[in-house]
């Protein structure tokens, strides 16, 4: 019998400071989880009860799908990561170690390496295809900021899966295949997902969806249409057509202005009594050494990932303020497209056909009025450079967008054959012709999936957790643990459900009730059975739902029938 007296279950009053969010500081406060440092975290036995649940799903439903489970190395020769090109990609984010021999070695941020290399060996012939494999290991990420406990962590567990077809077609099954898996675990962890259209990043590939868990503690951005099912995230999300942001009929010529100490949008249009709608934003940004002059609305942010691939190749990163200064001979605060020598310009589409506009005039304290971007900056390339907002058209159905936080638990690719190319993942297919396997692949943050949970279902007084992963399903409390026939009466129950299959925590602590209480809702088991003196007296124990606040009456030997009517231990 599993008895609080026996367990650890360190429970606290109050969370540490540096806990930010609620799930945070409530998997600290139910004795779920304790830290060691930033970003690393050990389970108590409860919190591992609840964490081996979730892999139960995840595993269930990867064998389901058909999926091999296997368990590749944590630690992994560098060699291997140069042959892709991601060592250097990944270089910040991989920590590393060296041997005796003083070779190094990498801790697995990922594994598409080590799964491509592994069917390089294994698989010669399409006969061995399709095949995809999963694993459920630890992975390491020497994240810049760790933070929000299991959220972001150094270390933390995925479910990683990679599949391997013949063709695209073949490959667009395996992608579906594990796109339903994914609905089928986040659903049974008792978690309501949000999926939607995302970047591929370091992986690269040609597409790929993220499972959002919405959440105002999300640390994503996502826009999800009010009037069709378009939603993204917001690195990625299109906007639909919107008429110039700027654009006055007057064809006055360009003219400079003083604007002494005037430098961001707001000071210039109260400086100049113009409307913030009428300003141009530039950035400048270093493609290497190469300056780029990017172009926006006013009232708008580039989006970074739109701005890199309207680019091309190297990362933008924003100029500093000598940077700025040697590229338009100005101070910060006063670039503008008008007259910059030697630099691409870059403007949003939203900026075609602009003119009547305000500008900064690479001078000291000046800026440019009536300026026509067609006329007065003609070597101005145009591109979907911002970022997506509240209200913006939707790109698919031009209804209105709405921006949502979210916590990304899952994400599925289409990899293609980027890394079968590179590490010689060739099958021959039936006329003995060799070819490149085409793979996705597929992760699940489980650790990160169950604080979701805990993110996602909690009140003021604790967690509330889904029958599917709570750590028990029942707890027995035991009001009074000096009262001879309550204690009888609750070890009974306990062991009946036990007995019944059905996994009970019994309070048997000799505390004060208003801390087992307190206590019991913080957990959030999905039942409790009170067993005290004053309802024995009348023959009866209460039985209380987390979820609904409901609470039964009813004999000690019908608390069975109760939880089966809950659809517990059926
Ligand atoms: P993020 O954008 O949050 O950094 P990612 O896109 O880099 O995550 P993937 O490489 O797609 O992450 O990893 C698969 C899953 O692993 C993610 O969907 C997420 O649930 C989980 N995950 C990633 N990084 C962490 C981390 N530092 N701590 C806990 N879980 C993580
Ligand atoms: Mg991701």
């Amino acid at each position: 019998m599993n008895r609080w007296t026996e367990q650890c279950i360190p429970t606290l009053r109050n969370a540490p400071q540096d806990a930010e969010i609620a799930s945070h500081r409530l998997m600290l406060r139910a004795g779920l989880i304790r830290k060691l440092a930033g970003g690393l975290y050990t389970f108590l036995p409860l919190g591992l009860r609840a964490l081996r649940k979730v892999e139960r799903i995840v595993r269930e439903e990867m064998d389901r799908a058909g999926a091999l489970e296997i368990l590749m190395p944590a630690l992994h020769p560098r060699d291997i990561w140069e042959r892709t090109g991601r060592y250097d990609v990944l270089k910040e984010v991989m920590f590393k170690i060296h041997d005796r021999q003083d070779r190094e070695l990498v801790l697995g941020p990922t594994h598409e390496e080590i799964v491509t290399n592994l069917v390089a060996n294994e698989i010669q012939s399409y006969r061995q295809l399709p095949r995809n494999f999963y694993q459920i290991q630890t992975k390491f990420r020497d994240e810049i900021r760790p933070r929000f406990g299991l959220m972001r962590a150094k270390e933390f567990i995925m479910k990683d899966a990679y599949s391997f077809d013949i063709d695209d077609a073949g490959a667009d099954v395996s992608y579906q295949r594990m796109y339903q898996a994914y609905g089928r675990i986040f659903e049974r962890c008792g978690l309501r997902t949000k999926i939607v259209e995302a970047d591929t990043g370091a992986m690269g590939g040609q597409s790929s969806h993220e499972f959002m868990v919405l959440a105002d503690a999300g640390e994503d951005g996502l826009v999800e249409c009010e009037a069709c099912t378009y939603a993204a995230n917001l690195e990625r999300a299109e906007i639909g057509e919107l008429p110039p942001a700027i654009h006055a009929d007057a064809e006055a010529a360009l003219e400079a202005v003083p604007t002494p100490g005037a430098r961001t949008i707001a000071e210039v249009s109260t400086f100049l009594k113009a409307e913030p709608a009428r300003m141009i934003k530039t950035l400048i940004y270093m493609v290497g050494d190469e300056p780029v002059a990017v172009l926006l609305p006013g009232d708008r942010d580039v989006n970074d990932i739109k701005l890199a691939r309207a680019l091309g190749g190297e990362t933008p990163v924003l100029a500093d303020d000598a940077q700025v200064e040697k590229v338009t001979g100005a101070p910060l605060g006063f670039a503008g497209p008008c007259g910059l020598e030697g630099v691409r310009l870059v403007a949003d589409e939203r900026l075609r056909g602009t003119r009547g506009a305000i500008t900064g005039a690479n001078q000291a304290d000046t800026h440019f009025i009536n300026v026509d971007l067609e006329r007065d900056a003609p070597a101005l390339t145009f591109a979907d450079l911002a970022l997506a907002r509240t209200g913006d058209p939707c790109p698919r159905c031009g209804g209105r967008l709405q921006e949502k936080r979210g916590i990304e638990v899952g994400h599925v690719f289409k990899l293609g054959t980027k890394y079968s190319e590179k590490l010689g993942a060739l099958y021959l297919d039936e006329s003995s012709q060799q070819h490149p396997a085409i793979m996705g692949c597929y992760g699940i943050g489980v650790t990160r999936t169950l604080q979701s949970v805990i993110e996602q279902q909690h009140d003021k007084d604790g967690i509330i957790w889904p029958l599917g992963v709570a750590p028990y399903a029942v707890e027995v409390l035991i009001i009074n643990a000096q009262h001879a026939p309550a204690v009888a009466c609750g070890e009974g129950i306990a062991r009946t459900l036990m007995e019944a299959g059905i996994e009970t925590l019994l309070d048997d602590r000799d505390e004060r009730p208003g801390v087992k209480f307190k206590d019991a809702d913080l957990l959030g088991l999905p039942v409790r059975i009170g067993v005290g003196e004053k309802s024995l007296a009348r023959g009866v124990v209460e039985v209380k739902r987390r979820t609904s606040g409901e609470v039964v009456e009813c004999a000690p030997e019908d608390v069975l029938n109760i939880l089966a009517a809950w659809g517990i231990g059926v």
